[in-house]
């Protein structure tokens, strides 16, 4: 099922990417009081560092953020890293991708763990993993999940990662695009942005910035707005 939803996407993604729209949501129906979301992340975008307070070298940035208006609702929230194909984007890879979900667990919101790993992905409500997704650049990732639209609760969400892309683990507080790879934990921190509730802001020092470039990892640390909008979810 999630695989014909995926392919019907693809003109209106096309549409959309013509008319230089940067950020894709796509919403749908699935039964009753359930509604399924896609967020895609786009490849490229304009680099702005401006100088921040002191120990962050890319700065913090702004409090904006924005709210996808959904939560989870109870915690711990079981969460599954699919290894075999994460591993794939680069050795480590999975271990990536733990740190990027850690950066917000770290922010304490709820009190205790927000995520718990589990060994099955049958036993998540979280599913992070690497497939194919569109091709070399365009869409970097996609983090997908539906929740029931009276409750405003999440049910499910799933990061996939784009097999196609060059993925790398790259060098620590690295600010301006350079290079050709992207860095996992870096591109992994936005999405588990999207799967704690938050969505796209426009100030590119924050981890929930619309964009993602080849060689930057400023966005695996949260921005000033990144952790105001996790304060006001939980
Ligand atoms: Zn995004």
């Amino acid at each position: 099922m999630r695989a014909t939803l995926f392919s019907s996407f693809v003109p209106l993604l096309w549409i959309l990417a013509a008319a230089q729209v940067s950020a894709l949501e796509v919403v749908i129906p699935l039964e009753a009081g359930v509604v399924q979301v896609f967020v895609f992340d786009e490849a490229e975008g304009s680099q702005h560092s401006h100088a921040g307070p002191a120990g962050d070298p890319c700065g913090d940035g702004s409090t904006q953020y924005k709210l996808l208006r959904v939560s989870w609702g109870a915690f711990p929230v079981n969460i599954h890293y699919d290894g075999g194909s994460l591993e794939t984007l680069a050795a480590g890879g999975a271990d990536q991708a733990r740190a990027a979900f850690n950066s917000w667990d770290a922010q304490e919101h709820p009190a205790g763990a927000f995520f718990l790993e589990v060994a099955s992905a049958a036993d998540a409500k979280v599913k992070v993993l690497a497939g194919p997704v569109d091709g070399a650049l365009g869409t970097l990732a996609v983090t997908s999940y539906s929740y029931n639209r009276f409750t405003k609760r999440f049910i499910e969400a799933t990061v996939t990662f784009d097999t196609a892309e060059s993925w790398g683990i790259l060098a620590a507080n690295a600010c301006t695009a350079s290079g050709s790879s992207f860095d996992i934990q870096n591109v992994g921190a936005h999405e588990a942005g999207h799967v704690v509730g938050l969505g796209h802001v426009s100030d590119a020092q924050q981890t929930m910035y619309t964009y993602g470039s080849p060689g930057i990892t400023k966005h695996r640390s949260l921005g000033k707005g990144d952790q105001a909008g996790i304060d006001k979810i939980y």
